[in-house]
């Protein structure tokens, strides 16, 4: 059985956990043989959204492109995931009424932890003052009031909350049910 195409929108703060996830279920996905494609709010900035800056406006804009990207891909069959900040809520929403399949993850972490991570060394620059409109610094971040799937990093281990992920979409029949070779998802 092939998979459907769907969005997994993954948003949460810098250094949360969303590629990290995203590339582990991704892995799963394809030795399943699904069709997976990442767009990468780091990378999207760097060719589709380069130039645009981190303002309120801007931020809107690059996520509608993405939405719009995500949502070309996943009607024909893609499973699109998507980790991007995406700090509002409305935006996140306007992208979820137009694609077809979406699910929304909540990649949770607490500001202190994603901090001290500091994955890119982004946070030290954004209190140094470096940065300005830093998410959860200097900039807000809205929760996501009704998640498909929360995966809490500080507490899960990636595999745990890949697995959450991948439950969920089996749940709704998005992918086929696979057992992994020692019975474990
Ligand atoms: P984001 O894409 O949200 O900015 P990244 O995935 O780039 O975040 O970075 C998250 C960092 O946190 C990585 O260094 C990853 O190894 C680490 N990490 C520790 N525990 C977890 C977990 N349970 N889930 C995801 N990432 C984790």
């Amino acid at each position: 059985m092939l998979n459907k195409g769907v969005t997994l929108w993954f948003t949460g703060l810098s250094g949360s956990g969303k590629t990290t996830i995203a590339r582990a279920i991704e892995r799963r996905l394809k030795a399943s043989g699904c069709r997976v494609e990442i767009l990468d709010g780091d990378i999207v900035r760097t060719n589709l959204s380069k130039g645009l800056t981190f303002s309120k406006e801007d931020r809107d804009i690059n996520i509608r492109r993405v939405g719009f990207v995500a949502n070309l891909l996943s009607r024909n069959g893609v499973i699109v995931m998507v980790a991007a900040i995406s700090p509002y809520r409305e935006i996140r929403d306007e992208v979820r009424s137009m694609t077809e399949n979406f699910m929304e993850v909540y990649v949770n972490a607490p500001l202190e932890v994603c901090e001290s991570r500091d994955v890119k060394g982004l946070y030290a620059k954004a209190r140094a003052g470096t940065i300005k409109g830093f998410t959860g610094i200097d900039d807000p971040y809205e929760e996501p009031l009704d998640a498909d799937v929360t995966c809490y990093t500080a507490l899960e281990s990636v595999e745990e909350s890949a697995a959450k992920v991948v439950a969920q979409m089996e749940s709704l029949g998005l992918v086929p049910v696979v057992q992994s070779v020692n019975g474990r998802q």
